[in-house]
């Protein structure tokens, strides 16, 4: 994360000098939902463990997405449909429209897996991202967003709301798709990229399992988890 500085010829810190907002400033943000479920708060304990081994890492993500998957779909929209029953015919509710879940390369795979166990037909959409350090802009690596599209929700998942600049490249992507709504759902947010997600989309809805302290100058979230793409994965 870390760049130089041509001029002193010395490491760069990314967040050295930045000021960031407090927890309290950014607690009462309009679309922000922070779980308050006392199972989810526990997995997350051992999740930031530096003890946890990454196959229980990537569990414990796994059942924390699909516990965060329950709660973001909690709003979604209803259509009527008639089926028989082994009984009768009777007229219920099913989802009305598609939903798809965009895993942001590589830390939102165990997410986008936990969603897959509460939604098994959810669209997957991947997609890698890397930033030009040159330009800041957004460059996609690997894409597979469908071209047809009939979905009544995304969800970008990431566990980790840094910087939000991924999160925010994400969502500019998804809106091109012309998707009605967007949402992002992570496990652990900073304020700095809290603030920043929902200033740059203040129309797209936030779930997240805590908000943490701050950044720290290298850019990883305190307390955190360290990094979650490492921890998943067993590649420290
Ligand atoms: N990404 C991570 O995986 N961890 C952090 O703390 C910040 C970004």
């Amino acid at each position: 994360m870390a760049g130089i500085d041509i001029q002193r010829n010395q490491p760069t810190l990314p967040m050295q000098g930045i000021p960031q907002p407090t927890r309290e400033e950014v607690l009462n943000l309009p679309r922000l939902s922070i779980s308050t479920h006392p199972v989810i708060a526990h997995k997350l304990m051992t999740l930031r463990d530096k003890q946890t081994s990454p196959p229980e890492f990537y569990r414990l993500v796994k059942e924390i997405g699909s516990l965060l998957a329950y709660e973001a779909t909690a709003s979604l929209a209803l259509e009527t449909t008639t089926i028989d029953t082994p009984l009768q015919t009777m007229t219920g509710y099913r989802l009305a429209g598609g939903i798809g879940v965009t895993p942001i390369l590589r830390a939102g795979l165990g997410l986008a897996e936990g969603f897959r166990e509460v939604i098994p037909d959810a669209q997957i959409w991947h997609l890698g991202l890397r930033r030009d350090e040159r330009t800041l802009q957004a460059l996609e690596y690997y894409n597979q967003l469908p071209y047809q599209v009939d979905l009544q929700v995304c969800y970008a998942v990431d566990p980790m709301l840094a910087t939000g600049g991924s999160a925010i490249d994400t969502i500019n992507i998804l809106k091109r798709r012309g998707i009605p709504r967007l949402s992002y759902v992570g496990i652990i947010a900073a304020p700095y990229g809290l603030l920043r997600l929902s200033q740059a989309h203040p129309d797209i809805d936030i779930y997240i399992a805590a908000l943490d302290d701050r950044l720290n100058d290298l850019g990883y979230i305190v307390p955190g988890l360290g990094d979650a793409g490492d921890r998943q994965f067993g590649t420290y």
